[in-house]
Formats: C-alpha cells, sequence, structure tokens
C-alpha cells in the first residue's frame, strides 16, 4: 500500500491477503480530506424530508447551502422541506451572540409558513458561541404553539453517524403525541427511506398491496402528524439502520415496538423484505399477497436483468457509500448483473458490517473505512474498475479517472429501490459501463487492464 498515510493502513484491508481487523468508527485522520460529511449533514439529510416542518439552519449562510438542494427528496403534498432558510450569522452575531436573529427569524417565518413543527440546526459556529437555542426553541414554542425542536449538530463534535443521532433525538420528542385509536394490528412504520425520487410511495405501495397499513414513513414524504402517531404501529422497519437504528431501539423501550433491518436495494433483499414483514404478522393472507406480488414483480424485471448480464459479465465495480448496510445490497445486486465488486467502502460502517462485508467480498477486494479521493483514486486504477457507485463527492474522481459512474446517494433523480429501482439501476449501470465514450479517455487509451489495442484501434 505505497502512498497510504500509515494511520490510515488500519482502516484499509483486502479480503483472503491479511488477518482481518478493521478499524473504523473513529473520528476522521486531520491531514486526510475525508470523503464523510459533517455533523449538520448526517442531521439534515435526515429530517429535512419531513416536508410539512419548517427547518431552520442557525449559522452562515454557507451551512445552508450545503448539502440540501442536491437532493431529491420528493414530497406528495407540501413542499416547505425544500426551502433552506438560514439565519445567516455575520460578525455581528458572532461577536454579541446570535440568539436575537435566531428568535425573530423563527417567529417570521413561523408566521409566514404555518408549519406543523420547526427544526432548529445547530452549527460549527453556534457551538463555539454558546447561543443557547434550547431555550430560544422553548420560548418560540410557547408562543406559537406547534412543537419547536433544538438539533444538537455543531458540524464539528462528531461525524455524521453523530448527526443523525442527533435527528433521531429530535423525532423521538414528535413521536407518542398522536392519537393511535384507529390503527390496524398489521401496521408499520418505514424508518430510514429518504423519498428520493419517490422511493418511500413506491415500497408503502408494496406494503399496502400486502394488506398492510403505513402508519408513518420516518422521514421519506414524512409528516408531522404521522409521526406523531408512529408508536401506535406494531412494527418498525428500518432500511438505513445507521441513520434510523437509535430511534428504533428507543421505540422499542419505550413503547416496546420491535424493530427489523432491511433493504430494498436488488431483488434479492427487497424480496426478503417484503417476506420477513409478512413472516412477522404471521397472517395468511399477507402472506398470500406478498408471494403473487413478489412473483409479478420478479418475473417482469427478470428479462431486462438477464439482457444487460449478457454484456456486463466480469465488469468491475466500486461502492463507496454513507452507511455500509446499503452496500450489502449492492454487491448482490452487481452479482445479479454478473458483475464483480473489487473495491467497497463506507463513510460510517461499524465492525460488525465490515465483518460481513469480508464474507461477502470476493478474494482480493479492498474494503476500506472512511477514506478520501487519493486513495480512491489509486485503488479504482490499481483495481481497473469499469463504474463507480457512489455519491456526489465520488462522481469527480470517476470521471477524472474515465470511468461510468452510477449515483447510488440522495442527489439522483431516479428511484433504485424496490423491484422497479432494480429494472433503473441495471438501466443505469448498463448505459454507464457501455458506453462507447469511455473508448476515447486516457484510462482505455493508456491500456489499462489490457484492452488497449481493439479498444484504440
Ligand atoms: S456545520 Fe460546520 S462543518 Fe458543517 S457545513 Fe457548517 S461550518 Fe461546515
Amino acid at each position: 500500500m505505497a502512498d497510504i498515510l500509515d494511520t490510515r493502513k488500519a482502516q484499509i484491508h483486502r479480503t483472503g491477503l491479511e488477518p482481518f481487523e478493521m478499524a473504523c468508527e473513529k473520528n476522521s485522520l486531520a491531514g486526510s480530506v475525508s470523503q464523510r460529511a459533517c455533523v449538520f449533514c448526517g442531521s439534515r439529510v435526515v429530517l429535512y424530508p419531513i416536508v410539512d416542518a419548517l427547518h431552520l439552519i442557525h449559522g452562515p449562510v454557507g451551512c445552508a447551502s450545503y448539502t440540501w438542494d442536491i437532493r431529491g427528496a420528493t414530497s406528495t403534498g407540501p413542499r416547505l422541506h425544500r426551502m433552506s432558510f438560514s439565519t445567516d450569522l455575520q460578525e455581528k452575531e458572532v461577536i454579541f451572540g446570535g440568539e436575537k436573529k435566531l428568535y425573530e427569524s423563527l417567529v417570521e417565518l413561523i408566521d409566514a409558513y404555518e408549519p406543523k413543527a420547526a427544526f432548529v440546526y445547530s452549527t460549527c459556529i453556534v457551538g463555539i458561541i454558546g447561543d443557547d437555542i434550547e431555550a430560544i426553541c422553548r420560548r418560540v414554542e410557547a408562543e406559537k404553539g406547534i412543537p419547536v425542536l433544538p438539533v444538537m449538530s455543531e458540524g464539528f463534535k462528531g461525524t455524521k453517524k453523530d448527526g443523525y443521532k442527533a435527528a433521531c433525538d429530535a423525532i423521538a420528542k414528535l413521536v407518542g403525541t398522536g392519537d393511535i385509536s384507529d390503527i390496524s394490528d398489521l401496521s408499520i412504520n418505514i424508518l430510514g427511506d429518504f423519498n428520493i425520487a419517490g422511493e418511500t410511495n413506491i415500497i408503502r405501495e408494496y406494503y399496502e398491496k400486502m394488506g398492510i397499513e403505513v402508519v408513518a414513513t420516518v422521514t421519506g414524504d414524512g409528516r408531522v402528524d404521522q409521526i406523531r402517531k408512529a408508536h401506535g404501529a406494531k412494527l418498525n422497519v428500518v432500511q438505513c439502520s445507521g441513520s434510523m437504528t437509535h430511534l428504533a431501539k428507543m421505540m422499542e423501550e419505550k413503547y416496546g415496538i420491535p424493530y427489523i433491518r432491511v433493504s430494498y436495494v436488488g431483488i434479492e433483499d427487497t424480496s426478503k423484505a417484503l417476506y420477513d414483514v409478512a413472516e412477522y404478522f404471521g397472517n395468511d393472507e399477507v402472506m398470500s399477497n406478498t408471494s403473487k406480488l413478489v412473483e409479478e414483480e420478479v418475473s417482469r424485471i427478470m428479462p431486462f436483468v438477464r439482457k444487460c448480464r449478457k454484456d456486463l459479465k466480469g465488469k468491475k465495480a466500486a461502492i463507496y457509500t454513507g452507511g455500509a448496510f446499503k452496500t450489502f445490497s449492492l454487491i448482490r445486486s452487481l452479482r445479479s448483473l454478473g458483475m464483480k465488486t473489487v473495491i467497497v467502502g463506507s463513510q460510517t460502517g461499524s465492525k460488525e458490517e465490515y465483518e460481513y462485508l469480508r464474507e461477502l467480498s470476493d478474494e482480493g477486494t479492498i474494503l476500506v473505512d472512511d477514506t478520501n479521493p487519493v486513495e480512491l483514486s489509486k485503488f479504482v486504477q490499481e483495481k481497473d474498475a469499469d463504474i463507480f457507485i457512489g455519491g456526489v463527492k465520488e462522481r469527480p474522481i470517476a470521471f477524472k479517472l474515465g470511468i461510468g459512474f452510477c449515483d447510488h446517494n440522495h442527489e439522483r433523480k431516479i428511484p433504485l429501490a424496490g423491484f422497479i429501482g432494480m429494472e433503473t439501476f441495471a438501466r443505469e449501470v448498463y448505459g454507464s459501463v457501455m458506453s462507447p465514450v469511455w473508448q476515447f479517455v486516457p484510462r482505455k487509451a493508456r491500456g489499462a487492464g489490457g484492452k488497449s489495442e481493439e479498444v484504440v484501434a
């Protein structure tokens, strides 16, 4: 591993070649430009898809521009979440305090937009100057009669995962405040799907076809009143486990609601998710509806998947995601397309998740935790990957190196969840890997992977 910082080596592993001991869940190394997002970003991505709430970022305007407007979380109703409100702290507030500005901004915005609730995000500078945002939130809540929830997400105080936790703590204050008398015994909450390109609605439709009531979607296309009633559901179904397991555990402790982890990425995992929920309820009609749904959907998309597999067989992929749980499903999805994963990593994976990744991966696969662009670029070149599956920060790496890219993060505008998502994923991967444009880029022209002659000719 030449050119890898010594202090980073414990977070990189090649499967099968050395004893497995993956260092993870630690602060990013100073001097390594991490692909990770900050604590505030972690809170924001989780909470913003609550579409009828006001989201106010207490900090400099730059924080407000970070990560939101490129995100694809849609709504079937209100679109207040698309607004990026900021208190726009300036030098004056940094010296004399920003509480007055926060109070005035909150009052003005609540009067103008009449939201169902308000979330107030603390950023780095607020943590430094020490504004008491909790006190301001309490005051405005009493004056305006809606929940005004502080989100303690100062960017510097940990990793993106700490931001998820701060978001869950804020949501937990809403849960348990609504009427649950009319909720069915066959009911769930969908946790950790962010309705990117309408994905939550695709999943909700599956459950409704199975005969299951969806009480709250936390947080894709989320509504404050639904979240208030979420404690009435009989099961929490958690997709993005990195962000939502904390909330699921709190609800299990407080309300006795069990939770299961699922993934809606790929044919295998989507089918398993639906069957797992059906099995939990042990209801014959639900099980028969589930079998019918899975059979219909799988037979509809398989001819296309087979067609893609013919050309994609043997192609190589690199994967880098926020949480590690999604990488399991992506490796399986790529296998169903005949492809091999040669690099896989995440910003916030746990020891157990990396252990499972090691078992799932082919020998020689590079596993990496909290990496940076220099490392990723080296690994992609070394493994001669044909496509990078990642998010907005991985896209330039792929394009600069002259390989295909598939956006599997929150910025995309196409659904990649559920059965229809597998069809879209296959189309995206196929279109990118098989594009004739790659024959003109330096990687192929240089002859990487021994393919130069026939391609350049
Ligand atoms: S909270 Fe801090 S780290 Fe996050 S965007 Fe704002 S200034 Fe940057």
